[in-house]
């Protein structure tokens, strides 16, 4: 990797110290940023000729977080510069916005890969190149200033106009699982829609979310934007969330992880956005194309080692095609083990097991690893492509009933399609997020579509095409099923308002 001299980091801590500060590029008398990777080790990341914080030979990123470029220490410090950033851009045109969200959308395609290295190097969760396809969907189909299409009413009274108008200043609270993607997407939605942002992120994930953070800070000067129309609290905490939550000085919080958080938003007086987990299933019929189905649900449940809240947790198949979907699994890539290293692995995978149809809790050192790493544990050696590790079980094992997380995936078999769907709707939890169903049963299809009343419902493709990766339709990585949103854009994080001329201005 490059390592940035001396010299390029001190130019461009004083180009975007001229930005912070409104004199433009290259502003003779600042002062320069303090440098990053002063006295540490080389191998400074570079991001694009951006500065990311260092990684250490050992390959993990120390914490040196530093203030600037929209990152704070405090809470109070982000909201104090992202209101005098809102108010910026208020004054902005909309050509502005646009604009602003061209330069983000191709910057973060430019970026998609460093960040993904960066995201996997501190996590450790999830795979190289599905990361990178993430970052490049949110880059390319987040919604943007498009969405904000106008309405009108006209008649004998003359004419209503109904726009989307901002918030203000959005309180965001990032997970750990997809760190810069809901970053990227989360700062198009908000962005397009008017808003600044104060982001909270996962203190796991806090050094590849402070250098999205500042890309994001960069290009949004780079093209004349508001400095600090984006900020992040440098050493995000629980506490720190829970003062983000509660400041007076937040108009709208944006919650994306597991129950606690969405559950906190919610208590916390606020309007909250809340995007909670997901437990999605899948049900196979005896109707279904099931090489196709058992290709779809190996690529959807193994997409970023399955830490994506859409991707498939648990199969419920039909007994009589149920040998044709494992050996159509076992050809797309799938490693199917047996019942007596499932006793072993479940050792390994839960930290508690709750028994039967609970929701355990689980071994944190397991999420997202890769499928040969997690058979490793147990003494097993399997091939290092494997993409997915499957296993028959019944239907009251705790995996189906758990959000594992990692590509360890159950399948149960079913007598028929309504005993299949009986039990999606049961491990679902009611959530109302992710599902799908393989069939060409048309009857049966729409009736799983009603039944599991979730945001996302995909039909005989893997889940992660509902987020539009070979899907279409627009994306999200911020889906809000508890509040109601789904996958949420930039209408989300608007306001409506009305301004009415009586009698006048109808031209027919
Ligand atoms: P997490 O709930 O541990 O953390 C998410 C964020 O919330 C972090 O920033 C964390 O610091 C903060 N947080 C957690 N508990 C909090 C509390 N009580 N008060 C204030 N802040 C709190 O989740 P994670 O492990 O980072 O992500 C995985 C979970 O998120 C899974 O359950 C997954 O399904 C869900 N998720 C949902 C979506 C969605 O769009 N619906 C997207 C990504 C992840």
């Amino acid at each position: 990797m490059r390592r940035l001299t001396d010299q390029q980091v001190d130019q461009i801590a004083r180009r975007l110290a001229g930005n912070i500060s409104g004199r433009g590029k290259g502003a003779a008398s600042v002062s320069p940023l303090p440098r990053v990777g002063a006295g540490t080790p080389p191998g400074g990341t570079p991001c694009g000729g951006y500065v990311c914080a260092p990684v250490t030979a050992a390959g993990t990123v120390p914490s040196t977080t530093r203030t600037g470029d929209g990152v704070y220490a405090t809470v109070d410090d982000c909201v104090q510069a992202a209101t005098i950033a809102f108010h910026n851009l208020s004054e902005a045109t909309l050509a502005k916005r646009t604009e602003i969200i061209a330069a983000i959308r191709s910057a973060m395609l430019k970026e998609s890969e460093n960040l993904a290295r960066y995201v996997l190097q501190e996590t450790g969760f999830g795979r190289y190149d599905h990361k990178v396809i993430k970052n490049r969907l949110v880059a390319e189909k987040t919604p943007g200033t498009e969405a904000l299409r106008p309405e009108t009413a006209t008649g004998d009274h003359g004419l209503t106009l109904m726009e989307w108008a901002p918030f203000g200043v959005i309180g965001a609270i990032t997970p750990t699982t997809n760190p810069t993607s809901t970053i990227i997407c989360n700062t198009i939605g908000m962005v397009a829609a008017g808003n600044s942002v104060v982001f909270n992120v996962h203190p796991g994930a806090v050094e590849c979310s402070m250098a999205t953070v500042r890309l994001l800070n960069q290009v949004i000067t780079s093209v004349g934007g508001p400095a600090n129309l984006i900020t992040a609290v440098g050493k995000p905490t629980i506490e720190s969330a829970g003062e983000l939550m509660h400041h007076p000085g937040v108009n709208l919080l944006v919650v994306t992880g597991g129950p606690g958080v969405v559950a906190a938003a919610m208590k916390s007086g606020k309007r909250a956005v809340g995007a909670g987990p997901g437990n999605p299933p899948v049900v196979v019929d005896e109707t279904a194309d099931i090489k196709k189905a058992g290709a779809d649900i190996v690529f959807g449940a193994g997409f970023d080692n399955n830490i994506i809240c859409v991707d498939e947790k648990e199969v419920f198949v039909v007994e009589s095609v149920a040998d044709d979907l494992v050996k159509a699994m076992v050809s797309a890539g799938a490693y199917l083990f047996d019942q007596v290293d499932m006793r072993r692995l479940e050792k390994e995978i839960f930290q508690e097991n709750h028994g039967p149809r609970a929701h355990g809790v689980i071994n944190k050192d397991l999420v997202g690893k890769d499928p040969a790493w997690i058979m490793a544990r147990i003494g097993v050696k399997i091939a290092d492509d494997t993409k997915l590790l499957i296993a028959e079980v019944a239907e009251d094992h705790p995996l189906v009933w758990t959000e594992q997380l990692m590509p360890v995936i159950p399948i149960v078999r079913v007598p028929d399609v309504n005993r299949g769907i009986a039990l999606a709707r049961e491990a679902e939890h009611g959530f109302g997020h992710s599902a799908s169903m393989h069939s060409r049963n048309i009857d049966a299809l729409s009736r799983m579509a009603r039944v599991m009343n979730t945001s996302i419902f995909v039909k005989n493709g893997p889940i992660v095409s509902g987020l539009g990766a070979g899907g279409e339709g627009h994306t999200s990585f911020t889906i809000a099923s508890p509040t109601g949103e789904g996958l949420t854009g930039p209408l989300s994080f608007s306001r409506q308002r009305r301004c009415v001329m009586v009698d006048h201005f109808r031209i027919v």
